[in-house]
């Protein structure tokens, strides 16, 4: 197949969005990786996830919002799933204002406002700063369903050694983010038990 010099590999691709956004940071055996550093990753990522935004490139700003947001995801994450995995870095931080940052990425979906115009009341509704920030805003909103809503009971943080991943249990059995993890614990399982009969 030839490769495409646009084509990436993301973590977790079959994911819903907020679970995707989350696993931009990732871990191998060489450390932890984040796959959002350029507005280009960011471009990239909206893409492959598919959030619209008209075409619009993604400038720095909206990158820092996106990073944030993705931030701020992780660590309501890791406050549902009490998480305490060292590797993810994300239990650590102000909860506080986790919140506040994912409520302000949300403020950017349009809306209903009311304006006073010559003594008159009228109905507009609010644009988004740009189509990105709107993107953003709905991932944010995604998000906010996610954390607050009957799925968070099911969100887990993958107990695999040395994963920082986050993923909704979508079955009783399932126990790690992907069939990567299942397999590398598995091996380890099987390592372990062959070493302890020698
Ligand atoms: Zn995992």
């Amino acid at each position: 197949m030839p490769e495409d010099a646009t084509a990436r590999e993301w973590m977790l691709a079959e994911e819903a969005v907020p679970i995707r956004l989350m696993a931009t940071i990732w871990a191998d055996v060489a450390g932890v990786h984040d796959d959002l550093c350029t507005a280009d990753d960011l471009d990239a990522w909206l893409d492959a996830t598919a959030v619209d935004r008209s075409g619009q490139g993604c400038t720095s700003a909206e990158l820092d919002l996106a990073r944030r947001l993705r931030d701020a995801v992780r660590r309501l994450a890791a406050q549902v799933t009490g998480d305490d995995r060292e590797a993810a870095r994300s239990a650590t931080g102000d909860a506080r204002a986790a919140v506040r940052d994912l409520n302000e990425v949300a403020a950017h979906l349009p809306g209903p406002r009311i304006m006073l115009a010559d003594g008159v009341l009228q109905c507009t509704t609010s644009a988004p700063g740009s189509a990105v920030t709107g993107a953003l805003a709905r991932v944010a909103a995604e998000s906010i369903a996610l954390l607050g809503g009957p799925d968070a009971d099911m969100l887990r943080a993958c107990r695999a050694p040395g994963c920082v991943l986050y993923f909704v249990k979508t079955h009783p059995r399932r126990e790690w983010c992907s069939v990567t993890c299942g397999n590398r614990v598995r091996a380890a399982r099987r390592y372990e038990k062959v070493r302890s009969v020698r």
